[in-house]
């Protein structure tokens, strides 16, 4: 086992202390014996600890004036977009991405707390009512303290998108990252924290019953989670007895229904991002891709093709079309989806090659897989696979795909490709989804102006935008009667 004196060790952050105390080591996934960081693992004290830093803060952050708010958070992303350089391969070794992943995570985290931020002046402006009777003022105002568990397929975004809102509307904010991406996502918190008054940003680690803690915690006025949806549930549980607002953004298994006028190569250049990256891992990759009956061989044999020059290594090789999976409990979930697929009537087909064979079994390592020929009823069909494999499933006609393309109890992302724009926005419209991205799905396909979020078992409520910042607070409506 290689443990370096070089790895960082990862500390809670509570009130502007750092506290290192009980660590546990965090392994790169692409090579089992190696230690990335050394974490601490939290208790419910110092859940207690964090939750109180963040509400002694909460006065004198609630009043500092907005305009002041803005300035320290627009730095703060300026100084996130400076860390990738220094921070992105470190992300790369705990989480198993490659490296223009990690960077886009930073960049798309930095891009998300400059554009959320850069809205809250307009958005916190009271709407005010003066006439002969009465004088009336509705007041957006903070919740109060905060809080934040974030997964570890793009730890950086996925957490902006709940500090920027938080923190730019006045509340503080006490944030758990996951345990298989911690580290790098840390020390970026840290320098933003230090930018801060102490105990406005809070950092508590764990494993177990951290998470538990902060969400049933009654001085938590708001909880935010990205993960699974059985987690969510979780979640949701917890915050009952204290009645939080919670916002969820959990799984997904978007369809891509390929419609029969499309243009293959266009559609395969753009649609395999949104399969792919992240090994597949994205909470709106493309997980089921439906193709009309009379053209799927062509389309089949287009995607093993394209699917075929990839090859599967270490996020740092710079020839890695992706890196292994992230965890262990993901990994096997995967491999039991296959070996469910392998036993049935569809046909399992894996393609690309391996950047170093000799070190495939020292990571979570997964050859890109195309599935032919697969019923729509079919597990690796109607879960969420998160991996690298997808299911091409063969329609009849439009009627039938869109009864299909509803029929799961997740909503999250979608898309539709053709190249007549009429029939996409028409198709668009019948598909029960938060987004539904026309001859697009993938990172390029999100824009900040679109809030994101997902219906039935994909989540409540959205980010982005003025309603992602409307989630961090409360209107107080004042009436002066003359
Ligand atoms: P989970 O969705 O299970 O989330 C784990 C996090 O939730 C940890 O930080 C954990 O903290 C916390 N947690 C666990 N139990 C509770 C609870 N009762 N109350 C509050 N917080 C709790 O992550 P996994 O990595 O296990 O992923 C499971 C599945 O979720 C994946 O297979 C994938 O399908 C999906 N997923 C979706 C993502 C997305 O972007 N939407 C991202 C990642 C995963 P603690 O350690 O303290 O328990």
């Amino acid at each position: 086992m290689t443990t370096h004196t070089s790895v960082p060790q990862i500390g809670h952050l509570i009130g502007g202390q750092l506290s290192v105390a009980d660590l546990r080591d965090a392994y790169d996934p692409g090579r089992l014996n190696e230690v990335v960081a050394r974490v601490a693992v939290g208790t419910a004290e110092d859940v207690d600890r964090a939750v109180h830093a963040a509400h002694r803060a909460f006065p004198g952050w609630r009043d500092t004036p907005v305009a002041e708010r803005v300035q320290k958070l627009l730095a703060a992303a300026e100084l996130l977009a400076g860390s990738s350089e220094e921070l992105a391969p470190l992300l790369v070794r705990e989480h198993g991405g490659v490296l223009w992943e990690a960077q886009t995570d930073f960049a798309l985290g930095a891009g998300a707390l400059q554009h959320m931020v850069s809205l809250a002046e307009e958005f916190l402006r009271p709407v005010q009512f003066d006439d002969e009777q009465s004088f009336v003022s509705v007041e957006k105002v903070p919740r109060g303290v905060a809080a934040a568990i974030v997964p570890w397929n793009m730890p950086v975004v996925l957490t902006m998108m709940k500090l920027a809102p938080a923190l730019v509307t006045g509340n503080t904010l006490v944030l758990k990252p996951s345990p298989f991406a911690p580290a790098a996502l840390t020390l970026v918190l840290h320098k933003i924290a230090a930018t801060l008054p102490p105990g406005v940003l809070n950092v508590v680690h764990g494993e177990g019953d951290v998470g538990a803690a902060l969400c049933g915690h009654p001085l938590v006025r708001k909880v935010a989670f990205t993960g699974g949806t059985a987690t969510g549930q979780k979640v949701v549980e917890a915050t009952v007895p204290t009645l939080k607002n919670v916002t969820l953004e959990l799984g997904g298994n978007d369809p891509a229904i390929v419609l029969d006028d499309a243009d293959f190569d266009a559609a395969l250049d753009r649609m395999l991002k949104g399969v792919y990256t992240r090994t597949g891992q994205i909470c709106f990759a493309v997980k089921r891709v439906y193709v009309p009956r009379g053209r799927y061989q062509q389309f089949a044999d287009a995607m093993c093709d394209r699917v075929n020059s990839y090859a599967v290594g270490h996020g740092l090789d710079p020839e890695a079309s992706f890196g292994p999976l992230n965890n262990e409990a993901q990994f096997k979930k995967v491999l039991n989806l296959l070996d469910r697929t392998r036993n049935s009537s569809a046909t399992l087909v894996e393609l690309g090659r391996k950047l170093d064979p000799s070190s495939w079994d020292n990571g979570y390592y997964m050859l890109p897989h195309v599935v032919r020929d697969i019923e729509h009823t079919a597990p690796l069909s109607c879960e969420e696979q998160f991996g690298p494999v997808v299911p091409l499933i063969a329609y009849d006609n439009e009627e039938q795909v869109i009864a299909w393309a509803n029929d799961s109890d997740y909503g999250l992302g979608s898309s539709v490709w053709t190249t007549d724009p009429d029939r996409g926005l028409a198709m668009a419209r019948r598909i029960e989804a938060g987004s539904t991205f026309i001859n697009t799905h993938s990172f390029e396909s999100l824009d900040l102006r679109m809030p994101f979020g997902g219906v039935k078992q994909s989540g409540i409520g959205r980010e982005f935008g003025a309603i992602g910042l409307s989630a961090y607070v409360e209107e107080h409506a004042i009436r002066r009667l003359k």
